[in-house]
């Protein structure tokens, strides 16, 4: 498997005027293609290069959108690169298509299954884990002493219970907790520890003192009662009891007494995670979120489309699937408004967009600060190219609902369907807010390469590119390079990757992070004020 050694470029759409250079390591100025264009520079892999004269001013066209206006007289078989285009505007948020476009109902995806954790609230976990909650920063330390202990001493007694996971953070005091954002960075921790993988069991470690106290984060009827072990044992009977290991407790007398009772906590958690056992439930189970990170001119080319036709199968199957990274969709605004299923579901999308069109101006910064030089290097002018690369891994569904950061799908009433979560960007905090959306299964696309992986939710990544996904044949899951030679259709490993999501959701494989325990940080996006 090689990319080939004739020169080889790829066009979007037929309108577009330029394309981009597919060999490994770019061709050198004066490459013939097959169908006569001329290279005048050396164009490096993935990069831009001019199909026909474009004059100054005049509209440079990928995806069959304007991505640039050139800002001098480019020849034909000229490379076409950042420093060459002026950025277009972002789209105004008024006078957008609402609920226009209503694509052709797909046929139901049937008989499709894995194995997973049904849990009480009928949402299902692809893993068993014991997760801890932290209400704050200062416990880090002390909690990960216990973990490492739960890991050596107790988890080897509960072989049906995978991991055990501190769900550690930065937030949680020296922050404005009534600022009316703080609800984002508090509701997005509460979501996360219900995630389906941790079974409906959360335990808290808190320190005592801080602004997070523990029944802010998980007020009355946030928890679930999973049986008579977990009622509380004073007043109404049915409330389930909010388990806490408090390290400024009186009862605490030194260190290896907080570690005693974390460590005596989780194992009455473990002893009902041990109980579970996975059972064979329809596609329709799977909560999938997607996002790109380390992107080049490819992932819009390979990897993202063949998520985006992955994301159709799991439409049809019944399944959930959320796309995110709000900067990365706002200059395809107007595309997204005219699939959404409602006008409700429109304005819900308009409503996150003006949000962080305000959160950025009030950094003196535009959506234009996503970009990464990375970007640059691997071929993308702009973050109006990114974006339309980045929206195609939505697929062709309706849009059928909008979670603002940090809420969760299952609360919101949503359990099947293309839903928009709106995050930032970030890699981190966009996988962070997905799993408080519900994801049960995670897809990471990437052309220039990041070994991502969480603790909480297996995480598929698919390299955009044969010499990426050869270099780290040991991290990258699937190999979406061999659309950009022909070998494969986006159909093929839109398929490939529907039936790897059904084996990993199962435990019948895992990942390459799993494997080897890559596990990046939660970060809780916290718009408020620190104090
Ligand atoms: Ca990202």
């Amino acid at each position: 498997m090689s990319t080939p050694r004739a020169p080889l470029y790829i066009t979007m759409d037929e309108r577009d005027n330029v394309a981009i250079v597919v060999n490994d390591g770019g061709l050198p100025a004066g490459t013939v293609f097959p169908s006569g264009l001329t290279l005048v520079d050396k164009v490096p892999q993935a990069h831009k290069v001019a199909l026909v004269d474009i004059p100054l001013g005049g509209e440079v066209r990928r995806y069959n959108v304007v991505i640039g206006y050139a800002l001098k007289d480019l020849k034909v078989g000229t490379w076409v690169h950042e420093r060459l285009l002026k950025m277009p505007a972002a789209r105004e948020l008024v006078g957008l298509p609402i609920a226009t476009v209503k694509p052709e109902p797909q046929p139901p995806l049937e008989g499709y299954t894995f194995e997973g954790y049904r849990n009480l609230d009928g949402s299902v976990g692809t893993r068993n884990i014991l997760a801890i909650t932290q209400t704050v920063q200062c416990v880090a330390g002390v909690t990960d002493f216990a973990v490492t202990r739960i890991k050596a001493e107790l988890l080897p007694k509960y072989p049906n219970v995978d991991d055990v996971v501190a769900l550690e953070h930065t937030y949680g005091c020296g922050v404005a907790i009534d600022a009316p954002d703080a609800i984002i960075p508090i509701r997005t921790l509460r979501n996360i520890s219900l995630n389906p993988n941790f079974g409906g069991e959360v335990m808290l470690v808190s320190l005592g003192c801080e602004k997070l106290q523990p029944e802010r984060l998980m007020p009355p009827g946030t928890i679930p009662l999973i049986d008579e072990r977990n009622v509380a044992d004073v007043g109404d009977s049915a409330s389930p009891k909010l388990d806490v290991v408090c390290l400024q407790d009186d009862a605490h007398v030194g260190f290896m007494s907080m570690v005693d009772a974390i460590m005596r906590q989780a194992e009455e958690h473990l002893e009902r995670l041990n109980d579970r056992r996975r059972e064979t439930v329809p596609a329709s189970e799977l909560v999938v979120g997607v996002q790109c990170g380390g992107s080049d001119a490819f992932s819009g080319v390979t990897a993202n489309p063949a998520v985006g036709f992955c994301t159709d199968l799991l439409v049809r199957a019944g399944a959930t699937v959320m796309f995110s990274e709000v900067t990365e969709v706002r200059d395809g605004i107007d595309q997204l408004t005219s699939r959404a299923s409602t006008p409700e579901v429109a304005e819900a999308m308009i409503r996150e967009m003006a949000w962080y069109d305000a959160y950025l101006e009030k950094g003196r910064v535009d959506r234009s600060a996503n970009t990464t030089p990375g970007n640059k290097k691997g071929g993308l002018s702009n973050i109006g190219e990114k974006a339309m690369g980045s929206i195609v891994k939505s697929g062709t569904s309706p849009i059928s609902g909008v979670l603002a950061p940090g809420e969760s799908a299952r609360q919101k009433g949503i359990t099947s369907g293309l839903i928009y979560a709106a995050t930032p960007a970030s890699d981190f905090i966009c996988g962070t807010l997905q799993l408080a959306a519900g994801i049960n299964l995670h897809v990471f696309t990437t052309g220039r390469g990041t070994p991502y992986g969480l603790a909480e939710v297996p995480v598929i990544k698919v390299a955009t590119r044969e010499d990426l996904a050869r270099r780290w044949h040991d991290l990258m899951d699937i190999n979406a390079g061999t659309i950009a030679t022909g070998e494969k259709t986006i159909a093929d490993v839109g398929w490939e990757m529907f039936e790897l999501m059904l084996d990993v959701a199962s435990g019948r494989k895992k990942t390459w992070a799993e494997h080897w325990k890559l596990h990046n940080a939660l970060v809780l996006f916290n718009p408020a004020p620190v104090t």
